[in-house]
């Protein structure tokens, strides 16, 4: 059995593996796609890429329930050894014991204590040298060594978290496009509550964009770097967890449109023959590589192995950001949102032909109102999605949920 390595990276817009020269010319003989994301944010998104359920099927009071079967579980059965290196994502704990070894830069054993002068010094410093707080090459050390000692065959899922807020893309990367005003952008972008065209000055607004544009680019020297320690016959899975939204006056991940819910996806596949021609749903990831292994779903999932005849895919986002809930389906022509209040009042219908208009300037939900899409998504969206992701937040986690945001 071949070796399997997952790599997803935190807020991978599907446009941005086109300014990856690097990655493109190191990784020159994976399969390029994309990947339709059921979720703009990575504690919706990872039920689907690791246990095939969309989050309200995977979790209960803030776990995963008993009855959630993952990959990761379900691979160990096959006689893989499992291993998880996360570059701290306190929303990912929830995956740790799935994982015969789990890493999440201290996050899931939460031995560091929360300490405000610590926190704010530590902050400082990364702020000034434009540091990130967990690189992804500590990442890849770790799956690295980990990797490297097991004599079985080994599942990796690496989590990575260069395009995520906040921007820091090193003091080179922020100095070529202006220093202080990075820093003055990092200090407004962090210190607004809602990240809106309105709430963000627009010196802000440019300068965000261009910071997560050179942490591509930062992103773009580390994997090429890690690529030639991959096991040759390993297949491996290279995708965004989510993208992030500068385009349609947000600036963050809540909202359904494709800059958030459309996401690159590489691919060197070494099981049984697959084509990756038209995008694969995040939902059916798993099942594509149980059935490339001839073994057989479990009954828990809900997606299905990849075939090219692309099934609609369904998106929620919980009042987290901004106080409004958004459902979608994104089918291979259209994509219907639906923007309710938080007790469920719709408030706005917007619907896109995302073949002839990718970049969802034109609303035609006046003119061509698809109403079988809408009356389908209104019936899915009328169920109960809303979870609660994080059973025990501690002091620790909460920090670093702030530091990432989320407040
Ligand atoms: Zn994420």
């Amino acid at each position: 059995m071949n070796d399997i390595i997952i790599i997803t990276v935190d807020c991978w817009r599907h446009d941005a593996i086109s300014k990856m020269p690097k990655v493109l010319d190191s990784l020159e003989d994976f399969q390029k796609s994309k990947a339709v994301c059921h979720s703009p944010y990575t504690a919706g998104v990872f039920p689907t890429l690791l246990a095939s359920n969309h989050a309200w099927e995977a979790f209960e009071d803030g776990e995963l329930s008993d009855s959630t079967f993952s990959l990761p579980g379900k691979l160990s059965k096959l006689g893989y050894s499992t291993g998880g290196f996360v570059a701290g994502n306190p929303f990912l704990n929830a995956w740790a014991d799935e994982f015969d070894t789990f890493w999440n830069a201290g996050y899931f054993t939460g031995r560091v204590k929360s300490n405000k002068v610590k926190k704010t010094v530590e902050y400082l410093y990364r702020l000034l040298f434009q540091r990130q707080e967990v690189p992804a090459e500590k990442v890849f050390r770790k799956a690295n060594n980990w990797w490297t000692n097991q004599t079985s065959p080994t599942f990796t899922w690496i989590h990575l978290m260069e395009p995520h807020s906040p921007y820091h893309p090193g003091l080179r990367r922020a100095r070529d496009i202006g220093l202080v005003g990075s820093y003055y952008a990092n200090l407004d972008y962090k210190f607004t509550e809602y990240q809106t065209a309105q709430s963000l000055t627009k010196f802000t607004q440019r300068r965000v964009e261009q910071l997560y544009w050179e942490c591509i680019e930062l992103l773009d020297d580390k994997i090429s770097t890690f690529v030639d320690k991959i096991p040759e016959n390993a297949t491996v899975l290279l995708l965004g967890d989510h993208g992030e939204e500068f385009d349609h006056g947000v600036y963050g991940h809540a909202r359904l449109y494709d800059e958030t819910v459309l996401v690159p996806f590489l691919s060197r596949w070494t099981l049984s023959e697959r084509d990756f021609g038209e995008p694969l749903r995040q939902l059916d990831l798993a099942p594509t590589i149980v059935n490339g292994l001839d073994s057989s779903l479990p009954e828990s999932w809900s997606g299905k192995s990849y075939s090219s005849d692309f099934t609609p895919a369904y998106m929620w986002s919980a009042p987290d950001v901004g106080g409004y809930i958004y459902a979608g389906i994104r089918t291979d022509q259209f994509k219907i949102i639906r923007t309710f209040d938080r007790d469920m009042e719709p408030l706005d219908l917007e619907i896109y032909d995302i073949k002839s208009d990718p970049n969802e300037s034109d609303d035609i939900s006046q003119s061509n109102p698809r109403q079988s899409l809408v009356n389908a998504l209104d019936n899915w969206a009328s169920e109960e999605h809303n979870v609660d992701f994080i059973s025990k937040k501690n002091d620790y986690v909460q920090d670093r949920l702030e530091a990432l945001g989320y407040k």
